[in-house]
C-alpha cells in the first residue's frame, strides 16, 4: 500500500492529528490521517478550550459553528466547554473523506535505507512509504518511541468524567466550579444551559486498577467520591449519562524529557499529546495540540514541493537529498518555535498538579512559591498566548 496523491502521513486522528490535517489543507497541502479504530474517536466527554485553542479553531474555519455548540463561561479570556465529539467532528468535516483512512493501526516506523524517508508499517502486514511522517498518535505514541523518546509516566491520579442532562436547566449557573475534599476533585461546568460537563479527580493505587468498570459501577465509585460535597455534586453524578462515564488514568510527560528529548529525526516529527501529554489541571493539553497544528502547518508548507504530489511513489527513491534537506530544516523550525511554549506549559501543568495533591505541605508550599515566582500564581497568563497565522 502506498500513499498516492500525497506524502505527508499523520498517525492518529485525535484533535491534533486531525487539526493538523485541515491546517495543512488551509495551506493547500494534501495529507493521510491514519486511525486505528474504525470511526472517529470521540469519547472524553467534554474538553474546555481556552482563547488560545479558540484562536486556532477560528484559523481553521470551525470556530464559529463550535462557538453555537457551548456557552461561554464568565471569566476574563474566552473559556467555554465542548462536547469532544463536536470538537473531532467538526474537524473531521474540513476534512475529504479520503484523508482520513479508519483501521489504520501503525506497529513499527523506521526508515527507508537508501532515500532515509519514513516507512509506516501498519498491523495489516502493508507499509506505506511516507515523505513526511508527523505522529500524533497520542500518549502511547509509536512514532515518539521510533524517535527514542521515552515512554510516557503514569500517575497514581485517576479521573472520572460524563455528562448529566437536565432538560428542565440545571440550577448551577454557568461557572466553571471546583471543589477540593482532600485527595478528591469535583469539578462542573455547562456546555449548555441544561447539559453539564463534571469530572472527579483522586488517588488510586489498587491492585485492580487495570479492571473494567461498569457504568453503574463508576457511578456508584463517583457517589462514594462526591460524600461530604456539597449536594450538587452528588446530584450530577447521580443523574448522569451511564453511557458518558468514562476512567481514565493521567498520564505525563515530565518537563525535563521535553527538554532532553529529540522530537525531530529526518522528515519525522511528533506533536499533540505524543509530545506533550500532560495532566489536565490547567486545561491546555488539547489547546497547546492545536497550536501544534498551526505551528507545523506554516512551517512545512512552505517545503514540501507540490509538483511532487501527482507524482508515482516509486519516485521516492530519486527524490533529491535537497528536498529532503527542506523538510528537515522546516520541521527543525517547528521544533524551535515550540520548545519553549510547550516545556512552559508542561512545567506549569507539572506544578499545579504537585500543587494540588502532594501529601507534604512543605512541598506545597514550595510550589506555590514558584509558581508565583515565575508563571504568575495561578493566573490565565498563559491563554493569551498567540501561536500566530497559519
Ligand atoms: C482527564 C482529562 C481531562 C482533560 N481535559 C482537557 C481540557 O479540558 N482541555 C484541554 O485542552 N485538554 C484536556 N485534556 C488533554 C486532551 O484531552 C489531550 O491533550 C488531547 O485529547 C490530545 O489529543 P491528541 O490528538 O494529541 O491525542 P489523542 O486524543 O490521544 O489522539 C490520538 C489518536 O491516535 C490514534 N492512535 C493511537 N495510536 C495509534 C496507532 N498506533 N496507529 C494509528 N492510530 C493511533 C488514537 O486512536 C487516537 O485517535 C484532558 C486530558 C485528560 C486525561
Amino acid at each position: 500500500m502506498s500513499v498516492f496523491g500525497s506524502e505527508i502521513v499523520i498517525a492518529g486522528g485525535g484533535i491534533c492529528g486531525l487539526a493538523t490535517a485541515l491546517a495543512l489543507r488551509r495551506k493547500g497541502v494534501d495529507s493521510v490521517v491514519l486511525e486505528r479504530s474504525s470511526t472517529l474517536r470521540a469519547d472524553g466527554g467534554g474538553i474546555v478550550i481556552y482563547s488560545n485553542g479558540w484562536r486556532v479553531l477560528d484559523q481553521l474555519g470551525v470556530g464559529a459553528e463550535l462557538r453555537c455548540k457551548s456557552i461561554i463561561m464568565p471569566v476574563k479570556n474566552e473559556f467555554r466547554c465542548l462536547r469532544r465529539s463536536d470538537l473531532v467532528e467538526a474537524l473531521a468535516r474540513g476534512l475529504p473523506e479520503e484523508c482520513i483512512r479508519f483501521g489504520c493501526q501503525i506497529v513499527a516506523v523506521e526508515e527507508d535505507g537508501v532515500t532515509l524517508f519514513p516507512i509506516v508499517h501498519l498491523q495489516d502486514g502493508s507499509t506505506i512509504n511516507a515523505k513526511v511522517l508527523i505522529g500524533c498518535d497520542g500518549a502511547n505514541s509509536v512514532v515518539a518511541k521510533s524517535l527514542g523518546m521515552r515512554q510516557v509516566t503514569p500517575s497514581t491520579l485517576w479521573t472520572i468524567r460524563g455528562f448529566t442532562d437536565s432538560p428542565n436547566g440545571h440550577r448551577h449557573g454557568r461557572a466553571f466550579v471546583r471543589l477540593l475534599g482532600g485527595d478528591v476533585t469535583f469539578g462542573m461546568m455547562p456546555i449548555e444551559d441544561t447539559f453539564m460537563h463534571w469530572f472527579l479527580s483522586f488517588r488510586w493505587v489498587s491492585e485492580d486498577s487495570k479492571g473494567e468498570k461498569t457504568p453503574e459501577e463508576l457511578r456508584e465509585w463517583g457517589m462514594k467520591l462526591v460524600e461530604g460535597f456539597p449536594p450538587e455534586a452528588s446530584e450530577l453524578v447521580k443523574e448522569s449519562d451511564l453511557g458518558s462515564l468514562i476512567l481514565t488514568q493521567i498520564k505525563y510527560r515530565p518537563p525535563w524529557e521535553l527538554l532532553l528529548g529529540t522530537s525531530r529525526r529526518g522528515t519525522m516529527t511528533i506533536a499533540g499529546d505524543a509530545l506533550h501529554v500532560m495532566g489536565p489541571f490547567i486545561g491546555q493539553g488539547g489547546s497547546c495540540g492545536l497550536e501544534d497544528a498551526v505551528v507545523l502547518a506554516r512551517n512545512l508548507a512552505g517545503a514540501v514541493d507540490e509538483g511532487q504530489a501527482s507524482d508515482h511513489p516509486h519516485r521516492h527513491g530519486r527524490l533529491l537529498p535537497l528536498q529532503r534537506r527542506r523538510i528537515e530544516v522546516a520541521l527543525d523550525g517547528y521544533v524551535r518555535e515550540r520548545k519553549l511554549r510547550v516545556l512552559r506549559l508542561s512545567t506549569q501543568t507539572y506544578l499545579v498538579g504537585l500543587m494540588i495533591y502532594h501529601p507534604a505541605k512543605a512541598v506545597k508550599l514550595m510550589v506555590i512559591l514558584v509558581l508565583l515566582a515565575f508563571f504568575g500564581g495561578t493566573s490565565l497568563d498563559h491563554v493569551a498566548y498567540d501561536c500566530g497565522l497559519l
